[in-house]
């Protein structure tokens, strides 16, 4: 699922993830071309220089992005969800 698309709610760029990295499409900042970043965290900043720039990059797309790249904030540890998806496992089996 995409980050945010061009022209809906207003947004002015258009990120999506790909296998390996996460792809700014005809990238305003770049003359057009696609631009790429390895993770989330790059295209965090990435997003934060089109708003510098003054493009509206939609609050949803950065929030995610910022989730992404700080995944211990407050995500459920490994553990945790090791937890819970064995726990939903075992609901599924007595359903
Ligand atoms: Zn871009």
């Amino acid at each position: 699922m995409s980050y945010c698309r061009r022209g809906l709610d207003g947004s002015d760029v258009y990120i999506y993830p790909a296998v390996d990295y996460i792809v700014c499409d005809r990238c305003s900042l770049h003359g057009g071309s696609t631009h790429q970043e390895r993770d989330a965290a790059g295209m965090l900043e990435h997003a934060l220089e089109h708003r510098a720039a003054g493009h509206h990059v939609p609050d949803a797309a950065v929030e995610r992005l910022r989730r992404e790249a700080e995944p211990d904030r407050d995500a459920d540890s490994p553990e945790e969800r090791l937890g819970d998806w064995l726990s939903d496992r075992a609901k599924d089996g007595e359903g």
